[in-house]
């Protein structure tokens, strides 16, 4: 029986390195045997494997200090709900940044849960403010951006599109929600709806498009910017 020398772990007959620091085995009295190594050298984690053991750590990374903090503030209820705040909040970045580890090939029921999800977040935030613009803002805003971005997916799912036609739909959809927020939130603070500064973002985004479309239909603009950019 052969231990490292380094760490003095025990070894396999067949082990030309230590398994645990990777010290070489020089053991004269005992030539390594001609057997297949005990243990890989390499270690393979389908890439699967690590996208959920990553959900896994972020997820832990979340829960506990959202546990701490509901016990803390059941604890003392007259220091206000705040807890409320912080566990919503987290619950609804676990179900953007983590469930679509785990319904990635469902895009419609990702965007479906994304959008309840995000309405019974800010219903809960209207809540405990005690204002009304959860339905006059946050309804409208995200019903309208969850059909945009509904309309997206079955565009895409339809045929592969090229980069510079997905950007000008993503940019499109900016300009489109900047001024549905605009004419939203004007509504609800001054009165009436108004489009006034949007039309700003809503220029960008017609120049961005306008660069788009030319990248998509010109080949060598194209070649030449995959060249530069790696896109
Ligand atoms: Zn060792």
């Amino acid at each position: 029986m052969s231990y490292c020398v380094n760490c003095g772990v025990e070894l396999e007959k067949s082990a030309r390195r230590c398994p645990l620091c990777g010290t070489p085995v020089i053991n004269p009295v005992q030539p390594p045997a001609d057997e297949p190594p005990a243990y890989p050298e390499n270690i393979f984690i389908p890439k699967k494997t690590r996208s959920r053991y990553a959900a896994f750590m972020v997820t832990m990374v979340l829960l506990i200090p959202n546990l701490v903090c509901a016990i803390i503030n059941l604890f003392y209820p007259h220091t206000g709900h705040w807890a409320v705040y912080v566990v919503s909040s987290s619950v609804l970045l676990w179900i953007f940044c983590v469930l679509p580890v785990f319904i990635k090939r469902n895009a419609y029921l990702l965007l479906g849960v994304d959008t309840a999800a995000a309405l019974l977040f800010t219903f809960i935030m209207s809540v405990f403010h005690g204002r009304d613009w959860f339905l006059r803002i946050a309804l409208p805003a995200i019903l309208g951006l969850a059909v945009m971005l509904g309309i997206m997916i079955y565009w895409i799912s339809r045929k592969k599109r090229e980069w510079p036609s997905v950007c000008t739909a993503v940019v499109g959809i900016l300009g489109l929600m900047s001024m549905l927020f605009e004419f939203l939130i004007s509504w609800y603070v001054v009165g009436r709806p108004m489009i006034q500064y949007s039309v700003i973002i809503v220029a960008s985004c017609v120049g961005l498009i306008v660069f788009f479309e030319f990248a998509g239909r010109n080949r060598r603009f194209r070649a030449w910017l995959t060249r530069r950019f790696y896109v």
